[in-house]
């Protein structure tokens, strides 16, 4: 059951082979069991996911049929989600229980899941490496030295531990792709605006966008099924008919033109990536797609800009955690300007406050024009490359990032190296487009290897198709981690 898909998970619930409050028991098990070691979850509640799942199997009693119906789903603690705590990964919102639902939890709930917790990650998502949450670090499952990338470490851990069948995530500049490749699960960033951010506490509100954590890219189009849609509480959800997004997944790739950016493979990519992403690349010739090298001239400032962007966003969307109505307050201040003074300081992490800092800085007066401003004309231009890439082909593919899982404390001293970590996934926000990652091989020493394929904008079917394709001839995604004795837990 541990390693069903989520098509078989409907299925055996469907078939009342299992119920949801058995299948939710078996994964709150495993939780138990194994969160101690991975810290993939910061809240747990056995109760409330158990009565979600008693409504499930009443919904499935009454004869109602759906593909998600009773299935168990973690989320990421950025999506408020009534009745539970919801932290963001920061000390700032260490009580705060949210008092209504994200869309998404909503669209969740609607579709019948059971949410099994609310995972880890980076505080307020700013990290690459979960070392940021206040909560403490997600360990990968594939190595207790290695980080899980970030920001939606959680949800990428407990999806590779079997501790979840799926996770949601949310990606700004890479944080579903660079983990779900960290983690060896698949992950996929739709199209700004086509998720709703109501409700999915804001970083930086032109590039935020969730996406679904699942082994596979059929479960992830399941999952984007449930979650995706027009939202009237959210200015910047895209008004547009329902898709499947799984209507695709069966199509052949016979010609098929894969662009390969040549910025992707040049110097900063290990050798072990390049290799394994060559040889997913001579995979999907055999599959009859075809190559061509395109170039994204300006895809070497992607960094640089999102460090200005980003920020900028940040330090305005956190100014609303001042003490008053919610989140952490100084026990101890004079008056109203040093209680939010040491609410502050005492409430955020070091990375969320030099992020807050860089971005006072970028848009104070005489500063705007020279960094904020630029920032934006060059993430147009960055836009026009990969239109003008999408002229020569209808995927691109490179590395979805330039290393497997590094070691804890390996970045965490140097802020501008882990910032790298998402040299190949912050263009495709800045731009707004679709990306995903799928596992594509291991290191050496056993790390997953992440492939990324970028569409263009509202690709998603053709996405998840490439990489269905792939996962149809090999086996990559069905690799479990070695989680010592508990592994015998599987069933
Ligand atoms: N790692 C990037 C950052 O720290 C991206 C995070 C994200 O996508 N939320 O900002």
């Amino acid at each position: 059951m541990i390693d069903s898909s989520l098509k078989q998970l409907a299925a055996a619930l469907a078939a009342k082979q299992i119920s949801s409050t058995e299948l939710a028991a078996l994964f709150l098990d495993r939780i138990e069991a194994l969160n101690p070691r991975l810290n993939a979850f910061i809240t747990v509640d056995r109760e409330r996911t158990l009565a979600e799942a008693r409504q499930a199997d009443a919904r499935l009693a009454a004869g109602e049929t759906g593909a998600l119906l009773g299935v168990p789903v973690a989320h990421k603690d950025i999506f408020c989600a009534d009745g539970w705590r919801t932290t963001c990964g920061s000390k700032m919102l260490g009580n705060f229980v949210a008092p209504y639902d994200a869309t998404v939890i909503a669209k969740f709930k609607a579709a019948g899941t059971v949410s099994l917790g609310k995972t880890n990650m980076d505080e307020f998502a700013m990290g690459s490496s979960n070392e940021t949450s206040f909560f403490g670090a997600v360990k990968n499952p594939w190595s207790d030295a290695a980080v899980p990338g970030g920001s939606s470490g959680g949800s990428a851990a407990a999806v590779a531990a079997r501790l979840a069948p799926a996770a949601t995530g949310t990606d700004t500049g890479g944080s579903i792709r660079q983990p779900a490749s960290l983690c060896g699960i698949s992950g996929l960033k739709p199209t700004y605006g086509v998720c709703s951010r109501y409700g999915m506490i804001a970083f930086a509100s032109s590039l935020d966008q969730a996406g679904p954590m699942a082994p596979s890219a059929e479960d992830c189009a399941l999952l984007l099924n449930a979650m995706a849609g027009f939202d009237e509480r959210d200015s910047t959800s895209l008004p547009r008919e329902p898709e499947d997004y799984s209507r695709d997944l069966d199509q052949p790739l016979a010609g098929l033109r894969i662009g390969l950016p040549k910025e992707f493979f040049a110097a900063g990519l290990s050798a072990e990536v390049a290799q394994a992403v060559e040889a997913a690349i001579a995979e999907y010739q055999k599959l009859g797609a075809q190559t061509v090298e395109v170039s994204l001239p300006n895809m070497g400032l992607s960094v640089p800009v999102y460090y200005v962007l980003a920020p900028a966003e940040a330090s305005s969307n956190l100014s609303r955690f001042d003490g008053v109505r919610y989140g952490h307050r100084a026990s101890d201040y004079k008056d109203l300007l040093d209680m939010y003074e040491k609410s502050r300081a005492e409430g955020f992490g070091a990375e969320v406050k030099r992020r807050i800092m860089i971005g006072t800085y970028v848009l104070s007066h005489g500063y705007y024009d020279a960094y904020y401003l630029q920032a934006q004309k060059i993430r147009r231009l960055i836009a026009a490359d990969f239109a003008a890439a999408f002229k020569q082909c209808d995927v691109i593919l490179g590395p979805t990032a330039p290393t497997p899982a590094f070691n804890f404390g390996e970045k965490a001293a140097d802020p501008v190296a882990m910032y790298l970590s998402d040299i190949y996934t912050i263009a495709v926000n800045l731009a707004g487009l679709p990306g995903m990652s799928i596992p594509c091989g291991f290191s050496g020493n056993g790390r997953p290897i992440g492939l990324q394929l970028i569409g263009d904008l509202f690709a998603e079917a053709k996405l998840l198709n490439v990489a269905h394709q792939y996962q149809l001839v090999t086996d990559w995604h069905r690799r479990l981690p070695p989680l010592g004795e508990a592994s015998g837990a599987r069933r």
